[in-house]
């Protein structure tokens, strides 16, 4: 097979970003926006030595899972990868995807539990950080790159976010404000940051600089005013001058209301600013955290909440715990989570800020023996020196592994068989549909 070759390709799978993939002399071809069961005539892009990437060119039979994609821009951006199938079989995708990856990395030849499904598929999102084009419009970048595709609407954000976009572009215009370049480092607006709690309906709007302060910004509170009225709580300017794709810098300085937004979530009252973490989507962060919360039958124990965040998991079975003590390493995130607990009258909850592992290895200096263990690490996962912490000195009898990326979860079950915990159940949870990616949340038992 070479470059620019032209093929007739049987789409008959999916690979973990989101493509279709066929098999052509011996050798995988990854094709975006086919699906399983399509047949296309299919350009040769790029070869490597096992695999290869094409693109289509004439969709010659369609897959029975297919519907029309409902976005303008569905093929440049590099948000949604599933806008061209239907929902079921996105679901069966995901499921399979995280099914496959506890087999083949994990080792185990264990079936995921039901796939909880959204109960939304479109504008679940609570939080958007948008690029601004060069011509001061916001919009995404392409798949894989920083060019930015300019789109005034987004299928996965609520409305009010495209509105406020819309304010916050005229401002620039109108005031003439220079916008970041990234390749000169000249210009000062580089994000639109906005944030929406769901239950409240609170608004925080977050304009990210390469520079100190905004000039206008009166201006600009106005005009953010007249569209989102009393539900803006807080307008706030966050300072990144680095030359980096990291999109927030460290320090925020508020300029209108509060510094901070308040959203309900399991009964909970959470308060977030911009630096914290906080779930995307929260209707299904309630569905991910009861999971948790069955798998770590947690009632009358003491629970270790390791990558903690604003304090969210914990605090939601607070009251029903003996005791719960979070890690976590932003610092605004463990102050939020500490006026979280006073906010809500929670009185057995401890923070602590530091690395995950670090503090572990500090709380089993201190003869912590938590009965439970939740982490809910990044992308990367747990550290093998924290599992090891985890299994050898805490020795829970159940660990609850929460994971945004089935790959890494596959590799820490092998890690954590090995220091004697089981994996016995596990559930994807669709917390980003028409995305890639899927939540998963699994539970160990010590051996
Ligand atoms: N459980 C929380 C947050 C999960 S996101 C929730 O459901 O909202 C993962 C969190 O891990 C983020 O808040 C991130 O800041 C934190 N984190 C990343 N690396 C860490 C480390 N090495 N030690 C402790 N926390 C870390």
């Amino acid at each position: 097979m070479n470059k620019n070759d032209e093929i007739i390709l049987n789409i008959d799978g999916t690979s973990s970003d989101g493509y279709g993939v066929g098999r052509y002399d011996g050798i995988a071809v990854f094709v975006p926006l086919t699906t399983e069961g399509d047949v296309a005539r299919v350009k040769i892009l790029k070869v490597k030595k096992s695999y290869a990437y094409g693109k289509m060119i004439e969709l010659l039979t369609p897959s029975q899972s297919r519907k029309e994609p409902d976005c303008d821009v569905f093929s440049q951006c590099g948000g949604c990868v599933y806008r061209h199938i239907n929902y079921e079989k996105e679901c069966e995708i995901k499921s399979a995807k995280v099914e496959n990856n506890i087999r083949r990395i994990g080792g185990y030849d264990l079936k995921p539990q039901q796939i909880i499904k959204a109960d939304r598929i479109c504008r679940y999102r609570n939080k958007a950080q948008f690029p601004v084009s060069l011509n001061g419009n916001t919009g995404f970048y392409a798949t894989h790159s920083h060019r930015i595709i300019e789109s005034d609407d987004c299928l996965l954000q609520p409305e009010i976010f495209t509105r406020l976009c819309a304010a916050i572009t005229e401002w620039i215009k109108k005031y003439n404000i220079s916008v970041y370049n990234e390749s000169t480092g000249k210009g000062l607006i580089r994000h639109v940051y906005l944030r929406i709690a769901e239950k409240t309906q609170q608004i925080m709007v977050v304009i990210i600089i390469n520079g100190d302060s905004l000039d206008y910004s009166k201006e600009l509170t106005g005009l953010l005013l007249n569209v989102a009225g009393n539900n803006l709580k807080s307008l706030q300017i966050n300072i990144n001058k680095k030359d980096t794709n990291v999109i927030l810098g460290d320090i925020c300085k508020t300029i209108y209301g509060q510094d901070y937004i308040t959203d309900i979530l399991c009964d909970v009252e959470i308060r977030i600013s911009p630096l914290s973490f906080y779930q995307v989507n929260r209707d299904m962060a309630e569905k991910l955290y009861e999971k948790a919360a069955e798998y770590a039958e947690f009632e009358d124990k003491t629970v270790l909440d390791l990558y903690c965040g604003a304090g969210t998991i914990g605090l939601s079975l607070a009251k029903k715990a003996k005791k719960i003590i979070g890690v976590e390493i932003i610092p605004d995130a463990v102050e939020d989570a500490k006026i979280n607990a006073e906010n809500n009258g929670i009185k057995n909850a401890e923070f602590i800020c530091m690395d995950a592992a670090a503090a572990a290895k500090e709380l089993a200096i201190r003869k912590l023996k938590p009965d439970v263990v939740i982490v809910d690490p990044p992308r990367k996962g747990c550290t093998s020196d924290l599992l090891n912490t985890i299994a050898n000195d805490f020795a829970p009898e159940r660990l609850v592994y929460v994971s945004c990326d089935s790959a890494t979860l596959a590799r820490d079950c092998a890690i954590l068989r090995d220091l004697g915990y089981i994996l016995k159940e596990y559930t994807p949870v669709d917390m980003f549909p028409a995305t890639s990616h899927i939540e998963t949340v699994a539970k160990f038992i010590r051996q």
